[in-house]
């Protein structure tokens, strides 16, 4: 479904990736395990079309989406993203939920009830009057999810999201994304510098070295010794 086809790219004389080539399947969760500076961040950003790769091409169904600026803008409303650091409007909860709808131009009815069930999708069920910036960071991060969630995203990007948080709220959004994968079938595409959560979640990893993918295979391929 997404291919990486030798993706590189640099930031002045910075090569950070060289050369990322391999494939996620539909409805996989894909984990990207790299040591801190890889270049897992700028990989998932370009897949996101927040950058654009120096060389190569990343395709989903086929189609390279850094090509052509009109075609990009459907592959992203196609996507969700979740960054490390939990990134909230300083609104209520549900107006962080539901920006992405008013973008859609979805009904205000249709609205309300999608982004009721996002909240208690994570748990969060009864906070949507909230202020979003007086909540903990494990709560802030699992807004951040039902807001890319609330879309019903076919590809969802996490960015090392558990990185700064408690233990509590790293089993909560693990089991999280387990469930939004095995219950909607989203592609999930999931960045950790723990190379245990990134085998504990995966179908299939990706590890992300010397800015190219050292290997690619399920955790029995990529964790059993030769
Ligand atoms: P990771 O997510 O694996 O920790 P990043 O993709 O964040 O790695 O960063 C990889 C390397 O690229 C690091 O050396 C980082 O400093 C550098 N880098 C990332 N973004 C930028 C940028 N916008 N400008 C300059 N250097 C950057
Ligand atoms: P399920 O429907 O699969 O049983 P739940 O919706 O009950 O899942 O809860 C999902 C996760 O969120 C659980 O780990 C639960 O402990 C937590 N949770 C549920 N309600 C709240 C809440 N109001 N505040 C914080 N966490 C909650």
């Amino acid at each position: 479904m997404i291919e990486f086809d030798n993706v590189s790219k640099n930031f002045g004389d910075t090569r950070v990736l060289t050369g990322v080539t391999g494939e996620v399947n539909r409805g996989e969760i894909f984990t990207v395990i790299g040591p801190s500076g890889a270049g897992k961040s700028t990989l998932l950003r370009l897949i996101d079309l927040l950058d654009v790769p120096a060389g190569g091409a990343i395709r989903i169904n086929g189609l390279d989406i850094h090509a052509d600026k009109e075609k990009s803008l459907s592959v992203r409303r196609m996507m969700g993203m979740v960054f490390q650091k939990p990134a909230v409007f300083n609104t209520t909860v549900t107006e962080n939920v539901a920006v992405g709808l008013r973008f859609r131009g979805v009904s205000k009815s249709e609205t309300r009830k999608l982004t009721e069930d996002a909240l208690a999708m994570v748990g969060l069920a009864g906070y949507g009057e909230r202020r979003a910036r007086t909540l903990s960071g494990g709560e802030m991060q699992r807004v951040a999810l039902a807001r890319a969630m609330v879309i019903e995203p076919e590809i969802l990007l996490l960015d090392e999201p558990t990185a700064n948080l408690d233990p509590v709220s790293v089993a909560m959004i693990e089991d999280l994304v387990v469930r939004i994968n095995r219950d909607l079938g989203t592609t999930v595409i999931f960045s950790t510098h723990d190379m245990y959560q990134g085998q504990r979640l995966a179908h299939r990893i990706g590890v992300l070295m010397d800015g190219a993918f050292a290997q690619v295979g399920t955790p029995r391929e990529v964790f059993t010794l030769p």
